[in-house]
């Protein structure tokens, strides 16, 4: 029998609509990455098969776009009820943009304190930020506001990731630069449109066809011609070497690169 496979995040993007437009957008939909939802039952079966493959999920995340703009989010926070044995905690990003309706509500209130909301707050910009926290003080919902406006932003506000192109590292370089990357380090699994990836960026630049897809460098969740205990292996390699999205991505410089102010909008 083999090891339990655990994964420490898995984040689900079911849609990549977005009630903001930024211009340093950090999934490329400021153009490269087209915006649109996934459609309800299509996001269900992802999580089936993730948990198909996946015995454990620690963080069990939903991510956007915006996800409060998604129209069945509440049935999606229903859904993976199923697997309340599966997994350690929710997890919802949100831009703090649009303030969940009833439903919403609800749903995120059935998981009591095992769920956590991680706000950006662009001051302005989010204009529900202060029915979020009148929400969050209410009900008790562990919360996270992170501050990207004015001065002392969160992490010192953005990187430019925009324009991705051939970094042309040395391949013993890139290894190394990319085993070192945050991403890779916390291990945060994207899922989106019937593909399992290692990263966001991973994710969002195979969508925006930067390159062909390769094999290894993510599971194609519904494909049968490869089997459950291939799918495996793939992602228990996911951060033992780096995929092409890493020979692209500036992101594994981040301690270094110069910062810009969030969510700046086009
Ligand atoms: S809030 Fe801005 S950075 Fe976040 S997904 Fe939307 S457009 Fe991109
Ligand atoms: S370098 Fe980019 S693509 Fe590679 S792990 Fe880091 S964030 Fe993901």
């Amino acid at each position: 029998m083999s090891n339990p496979l655990v994964a420490r995040r898995l984040a689900i993007v079911p849609t990549t609509n977005c009630s903001l437009n930024c211009k340093l957008c950090c999934d490329f939909l400021n153009g490269p990455v087209k915006r649109r939802d996934i459609p309800f039952e299509q996001v269900c079966r992802d999580i089936d098969a993730c948990f198909d493959l996946i015995d454990h999920v620690e963080w069990l995340q939903f991510v956007g776009g915006e996800v409060f703009i998604y129209r069945d989010f509440p049935k999606l926070l229903d859904y993976v009820q199923k697997y309340r044995d599966r997994f350690d905690r929710i997890i919802i990003e949100s831009n703090g943009t649009v303030f969940p309706n009833e439903e919403g509500q609800r749903a995120i209130l059935s998981y009591g304190k095992d769920i956590s909301l991680f706000i950006s707050d662009y001051g302005k910009l989010s204009r529900a930020r202060d029915q979020f926290i009148a929400f969050f003080e209410e009900h008790q919902v562990d919360h996270r506001l992170k501050k990207y406006y004015g001065d002392d932003q969160y992490f010192d506000g953005w990187i430019d990731n925009n324009n991705p192109h051939d970094l042309k590292e040395p391949g013993d370089v890139l290894e190394v630069n990319s085993r070192n990357c945050v991403q890779n380090r916390c291990k945060n699994m994207h899922c989106f449109d019937g593909k399992l990836y290692r990263c966001s960026n991973s994710c969002f630049m195979q969508e925006m066809g930067l390159f062909p897809p390769k094999p290894g460098d993510f599971v194609y969740l519904h494909d049968d011609s490869v089997s459950r205990e291939e799918k495996r292996e793939i992602i228990e390699q996911f951060y033992e070497y780096a995929r092409q999205s890493c020979r692209y991505c500036k992101f594994k410089y981040i301690g270094i690169l110069p910062r810009h102010p969030a969510a700046e909008q086009l």
